[in-house]
């Protein structure tokens, strides 16, 4: 458990990216400072900068209704692309503050108000000292009308009210909450089971060291108590993890590989597009890489989506719907393959005339995963035929998809209980706060948050965590996760 930097972290003001932050204070409270000191500048959008730019200086009082229409404009298009942003004005009228929340609202981004409780003397003073004092009695009006505005604040909107000035942590949405969460973990722990996702192969030393890299990670990983180890089925690198030239390997050959150089981690694909490959074929790979591996296959398929490998390859890349036609006949047929007797098979899109394997799988059954949270059609095979399911996505979604793979479950008479939970999600692991330009839309975060971030998900119902880490290439990046792992292990 995280202990160091807990406190650090608890007193720290946490904001999601990206988000909307209304500073709220007297003149001379702080809120200029303040954003300086926890912003890039880019991210920073002043009214008093507004008016130089508009105006002849900060203070150019005449230029006021020019430098908030500059402001809103900026505001808009920065919240349309879903930007983090800080409005730093004076934040002291209701109408102006209630326009940044229907704006927030209205692209979906979070809003949040910081507000400056400086002493009155303080800001007087703060005020005298500077080079155009606002006028003490507007400045005097500002400060009386301080507890109104606090007041007012708490029925605004808000999705959060802070009171600064504090240090920020910008975090990954997932992260918010992790503090408390994490405290809840240490408090009174969930199990939670985590695979290693390796997903990218561009490591240091090219192909000539690949094997040897590869081997190293697989081990470092058992080591660090994963107990799944999955790599995609593709064969061309995909544009959200990299370049298209990009090392990639064939999965099963790769499975087989870490089959030796491993004793106890699963090893499955996440997930095998149902299209590359003859099913029996696919049955029997499957068969072999659980024997080779003393029963730790897993089957882990999908109804494909990567049409540019079908087009290099020349393989039919056939409509969605007979994709999952061939899905279902997969499901149905590979516990036949993998069974005793080879009677034969008659789907909706393949024929097997003999389902014959052997050897058959070391597992009485080798567990079958389907990919995706489709909710008409891919949770509906799950509910029928899967040993297990594979989400994407933060708490709200895994908790929905949930929901949905119940109902389907109810429907078709399967108990949702009988079903594996497992969830993928990109992680980085810092050893201090990330940079911001790592934590904006990474899950980047420190192992409390991490922590946090998984507990919220085993509560949602998560028992397995895929994890993906962009920085794999780096020996360190597996013992950076090995706590967040510690802490779901049962006492
Ligand atoms: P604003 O009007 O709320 O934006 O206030 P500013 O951020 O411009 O602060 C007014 C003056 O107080 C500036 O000269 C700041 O340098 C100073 N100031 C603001 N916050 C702090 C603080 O936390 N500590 C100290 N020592 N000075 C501060
Ligand atoms: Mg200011």
């Amino acid at each position: 458990m995280a202990t160091t930097g807990s406190s650090e972290t608890e007193a720290a003001i946490r904001l999601p990216d990206p988000c909307l932050v209304v500073l709220v204070g007297p003149s001379g409270s702080g809120k200029s400072h303040w954003a300086d000191a926890n912003f890039p500048a880019g991210r920073v959008l002043s009214s008093d900068r507004m008016r130089a730019l508009v105006g002849e200086h900060e203070h150019d009082q005449r230029a006021g209704t020019d430098a908030f229409a500059v402001l809103d404009l900026v505001l808009e298009r920065r919240l349309k692309r879903r930007l983090f942003t800080v409005v730093d004005t004076l934040g002291l009228e209701a109408k102006r503050r209630q326009g940044y929340v229907a704006l927030a609202r209205r692209h979906r981004v979070p809003v949040v108000a910081i507000t400056f409780d400086t002493p009155a003397g303080e800001c007087r003073a703060r005020n005298a000292r500077r080079s155009r004092p606002v006028p003490p009695k507007v400045l005097a009006a500002q400060l009386k009308s301080w507890p109104d505005v606090v007041a007012a604040l708490t029925d605004e909107g808000f999705d959060r009210i802070h009171h600064g000035p504090a240090p920020v942590r910008v975090v990954d949405p997932s992260m918010l909450n992790a503090p408390a969460a994490a405290r809840r973990q240490q408090e009174n722990p969930v199990p939670l089971d985590f695979g290693l996702h390796v997903a990218n192969f561009t490591w240091p030393g090219g192909p000539a060291e690949l094997g040897r890299r590869l081997a190293t990670v697989a081990q470092a990983a058992e080591e660090a108590g994963f107990t799944h180890l999955s790599v995609m089925d593709h064969f061309l690198q995909i544009p959200v993890v990299g370049r298209r030239w990009d090392e990639m390997l064939d999965g099963y050959t790769a499975l087989g590989y870490v089959a030796a150089c491993t004793s106890k981690l699963k090893l499955l694909t996440l997930v095998t597009g149902i299209t590359y490959r003859n099913v029996a074929h696919l049955g029997k790979i499957i068969a072999t890489l659980d024997v080779l591996s003393g029963g730790r296959a897993m089957a882990g398929l999908g109804a494909a989506w990567n049409e540019d490998e079908h087009q290099a390859y020349g393989w039919p890349f056939p409509p969605v719907k007979e994709r999952f036609a061939l899905l279902e006949d997969a499901l149905r047929v590979l516990p036949m393959m993998w069974g005793p007797g080879a009677p034969p098979f008659r789907g909706k899109a393949i024929d097997v005339p003999e389902t014959i394997c052997y050897p058959r799988p070391v597992q009485e059954r080798v567990p079958i995963l389907v990919g995706g949270g489709g909710e008409k059609k891919t949770l509906r095979l799950v509910a029928k035929y899967a040993d297990a399911c594979n989400l994407f996505g933060d708490v709200e979604n895994v908790r929905h998809k949930l929901d949905v793979l119940r109902e389907h479950c109810e429907d078709v008479g399967r108990d949702p209980a009988a079903i594996g939970v497992t969830q993928l999600s990109s992680v980085v692991v810092t050893d201090g706060p990330p940079p911001e330009h790592l934590a904006a839309r990474t899950t980047a975060g420190t192992v409390e948050d991490h922590i946090g971030r998984y507990r919220e998900l085993a509560e949602a119902g998560v028992q397995t965590a895929f994890v993906r880490m962009p920085d794999l290439g780096d020996p360190g990046a597996i013992a950076r996760f090995a706590p967040v792992i510690e802490a779901f292990r049962p006492a």
